[in-house]
């Protein structure tokens, strides 16, 4: 499950094939005509949140979003690829390399001049893991986001509030700062926002300079023997308690389940439901 960290990562693998070298072939499964990227020089591969961004030297750039199911493979011409090519969503060719995004819902192209206004991109909130990233700007995004997104569980998922975060670390970040998940975002203060915030960053920096699997425990912590705090773990003991964790679907567009601990993370805020009226398990 792809999330800001996963994507900065694919980008710094990506560069040392690609950045320099002329598009010798492209190709896409859905409508862009990235045919028109041969010839023109990639400059330079970008993040902002979750999205990749390819730019060429002829005013065009590439943005995939690999949602729940995309990935990239990079593979010497004529090596044997690990999966069917009908699930290559977009091929890109440079002398020595073969880039195939697999599976990716969205390979689009745009000018890159007209970045600022680009539907999604000139929406997306602060990025995370940008290297100019202001804290006390998200944390003013965070508090304005109830007129969005309600509770704080969903303000996290919401990439036009804050760019990066997935389903994953919305649970972990929410249980190590101690918050409810149906917490009202505006409700909190924003010395827990500004926590919130920070521990995003942390983790998902600290992700993304490393190999491996995904993990939000040190192993220092109390509790802290398996990967994961909460997510996935409904039912099964708190590593900080011992409670069952509990879980819900939680979202606007697309409910996602989050999970966290009723006891580590008893709310202090208002919540948008009470328990009477919470979502049931997911
Ligand atoms: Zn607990």
């Amino acid at each position: 499950m792809p999330e800001g960290d996963t994507v900065l990562r694919v980008a710094a693998g990506l560069r040392p094939h690609l950045v320099g070298l002329p598009v010798l072939r492209a190709r896409a499964a859905g409508g862009a005509r990235v045919e028109r990227l041969v010839g023109a020089t990639i400059e330079a591969i970008e993040t902002q949140g979750k999205n990749l961004l390819i730019h060429v030297s002829n005013g065009l750039s590439v943005r995939t979003h690999l949602r729940m199911t995309g990935t990239w493979h990079r593979y010497r011409p004529g090596e044997r690829w690990l999966r069917p090519a009908s699930r290559a969503a977009l091929v890109l060719e440079v002398e020595g390399s073969v880039v195939v995004c697999f599976d990716a819902p969205i390979v689009e192209l745009f000018d890159t001049r007209s970045r600022a206004l680009h539907p999604i991109l000139s929406r997306l909130g602060p990025d995370l893991l940008a290297e100019d990233f202001d804290p006390a700007a998200a944390v003013a995004r965070l508090r304005e986001s109830s007129a969005i997104t309600a509770t704080i569980g969903e303000a996290l998922l919401d990439q036009r509030v804050l760019a990066g975060v997935g389903n994953v670390y919305r649970s972990e970040i929410l249980f190590i700062e101690r918050v409810d998940p149906l917490a009202i975002a505006s409700a909190l203060d924003d010395a827990t926002l500004g926590r919130i915030v920070g521990t995003a960053r942390r983790l998902l920096l600290l992700n993304a300079s490393r190999r491996g699997a995904r993990a939000t425990t040190d192993g220092a912590r109390e509790g802290g023997t398996g990967r994961l705090w909460v997510y996935g773990r409904s039912g099964r003991p708190c590593r900080r308690c011992g409670t069952p964790i509990r879980s819900a679907r939680l979202g606007g567009g697309i409910p996602r389940t989050v999970w966290w601990c009723p006891l580590c993370q008893a709310s202090t805020a208002n919540r948008i439901v009470s328990d009477a009226t919470r979502p049931g398990p997911g």
